[in-house]
């Protein structure tokens, strides 16, 4: 059964057709930032299914995991450690390269923020081709962190068919996890 919660936080997402280019579908999240009750659904819905999985770092993805990264990782004693785009942080970096749905790009993470054996939780707005996460994933475990789960607020519809077209479980709450 859906959380009630679920669906308030859904009507507050605004969905601008063709941005930034044509044919994109854009989920905008600023608008459950407008709103605290649906700001705050969001943050608690993950703090509750994270909080006793002994996650030790949240890792945020640029720019909207920014958003929602750090309330959650504070909310679960776990550090918070951002994921940036290139050229961002100023220490050493290592990074992974993916392709968006619009564009490629390339993720970095500053060297020591994670460390082997670390517990992660990796945060974005949404997935759509899956491609940022595994960058993410993949910086994550090339320290020796073990991904406990990825989580994000959206999960585009197309992504859900096709991975239900692969036989998967089709396990995907509606607006997260
Ligand atoms: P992907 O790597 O294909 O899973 O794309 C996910 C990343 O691109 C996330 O960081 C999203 O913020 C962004 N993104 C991709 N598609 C959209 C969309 N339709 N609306 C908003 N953000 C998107």
């Amino acid at each position: 059964e859906e959380d009630p919660r679920i669906n308030g936080i859904k009507t507050k997402i605004r969905v601008v057709p063709d941005f930034p280019k044509k044919g994109i579908m854009f989920q905008d999240i600023t608008t459950v930032l407008l709103d605290p009750k649906a700001f705050k659904d969001t943050i608690d819905l993950f703090v509750e299914r994270y909080r006793d999985k002994n996650i030790s770092v949240v890792a945020g993805i640029e720019a909207r995991g920014f958003l929602f990264g750090p309330p959650i990782a504070l909310a679960i004693g776990a550090k918070f450690v951002p994921l940036r785009k290139p050229k961002k942080l100023p220490g050493e970096t290592i990074f992974e390269e993916y392709e968006l749905e619009y564009g490629n790009d390339r993720l970095e993470m500053h060297v020591g923020a994670v460390e082997a054996g670390d517990r992660a939780l990796v945060v974005d707005d949404l997935i759509a081709t899956g491609g940022t996460l595994c960058a993410a994933i993949n910086l994550l475990e090339r320290v020796g962190a073990e991904v406990v789960e990825c989580a994000c607020v959206i999960e585009l519809p197309e992504l859900k068919e096709a991975n239900l077209d692969a036989g998967e479980s089709g396990n995907h709450d509606k607006v997260y996890q």
